[in-house]
């Protein structure tokens, strides 16, 4: 596996598999890699014979009073962990290299971005799709690949593209959890052994809503109430936002369907964790 830092440097090596019509994948990636992001390389390959990952914390994307700085960084380990499961071109560029001048255009999205995750970290999606942007164009790969996981930040990817004419198919994959349901992420790394343990509540909150949906429960008033009720059993959970909307606009339904998507925010001590989950699919 190749690493590269350099945008120069990364042309030439595309190159060759661009000659050989080889279909190339992108899988990008804040690094700090787990089993998640691993499962996207997978996907990849099931779409393109050569497979580029990008590891780059991307500063545009964190808020003034974020994490950014203290956001979990291990390249060697993501490099040993791409490699071993079959990344062809690992691709981490330091932040001047992506941002070397004063900035004077961005990607910013309309309403879609104002609600939910935008509302909560007002200018997160501009940096996103600015940065996703920008990787697109510096790899041209036929795939790009995104976690469910994210499910807002891959339909607004999904909009950036069919909307802005990039030619590119972007794939989304399931959200990977722990065995026992937390959603892996790079932040769990934060959670103490007390607060992991109260993070279960998104898990046990979206599985309780998927049960009673299952049973025949369509109110998503009635849905939401559940919700809540299971939320309010940890207390020490402040939740953003509970939200059961639909798959195209994110808006709240009245009557929940297959498909429709019930996604959660929270602040576990200083960690925010968000999960979701599309009814009638598990
Ligand atoms: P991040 O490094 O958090 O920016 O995530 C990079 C990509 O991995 C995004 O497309 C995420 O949606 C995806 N991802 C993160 N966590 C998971 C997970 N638990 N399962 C599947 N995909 C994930």
């Amino acid at each position: 596996m190749r690493i590269i830092e350099r945008i120069a440097a990364l042309r030439p090596e595309l190159l060759e598999a661009r000659r050989r019509g080889t279909p190339i994948a992108l899988v990008p990636t804040m690094g700090f890699l787990h089993e998640g992001h691993l499962s996207l390389i997978d996907e990849a390959r099931r779409h393109a014979g050569f497979v580029a990952m990008s590891v780059f914390v991307n500063p545009l994307q964190f808020g003034p009073h974020e994490d950014f700085a203290r956001y979990p960084r291990d390249l060697e380990g993501d490099a040993a962990k791409a490699e071993r499961r079959g990344v062809d071109l690992l691709f981490a560029p330091p932040v001047e290299e992506m941002y070397q001048s004063e900035r004077t255009v961005v990607v910013t999205p309309l309403a879609l971005a104002d609600r939910w995750e935008g509302a909560a970290r007002p200018g997160h999606f501009t940096g996103v799709l600015t940065i996703v942007a920008k990787l697109l164009n510096i790899v041209q790969p036929q795939v790009a690949v995104f976690g469910q996981k994210d499910i807002q930040q891959a339909m607004l990817i999904r909009s950036m593209v069919r909307e802005l004419d990039f030619p590119v198919r972007i794939v989304i994959a399931p959200t990977v959890r722990e065995p026992d349901g937390l959603a892996m992420s790079s932040r769990n790394a934060y959670l103490s052994t007390e607060d992991r343990r109260r993070g279960l509540v998104l898990w046990r909150t979206l599985r309780a809503i998927a049960d009673a949906f299952e049973s025949g429960q369509y109110d998503a008033v009635e849905l939401e109430q559940l919700g809540w009720e299971i939320l309010f059993t940890e207390p020490e959970v402040s939740v953003d936002y509970l939200a059961i909307v639909d798959p195209h606009r994110l808006e709240p339904v009245a009557v929940a369907e297959q498909g429709t998507i019930v996604a959660i925010a929270a602040r576990v001590g200083t960690t925010r964790l968000i999960d979701n989950l599309l009814l009638g699919t598990t």
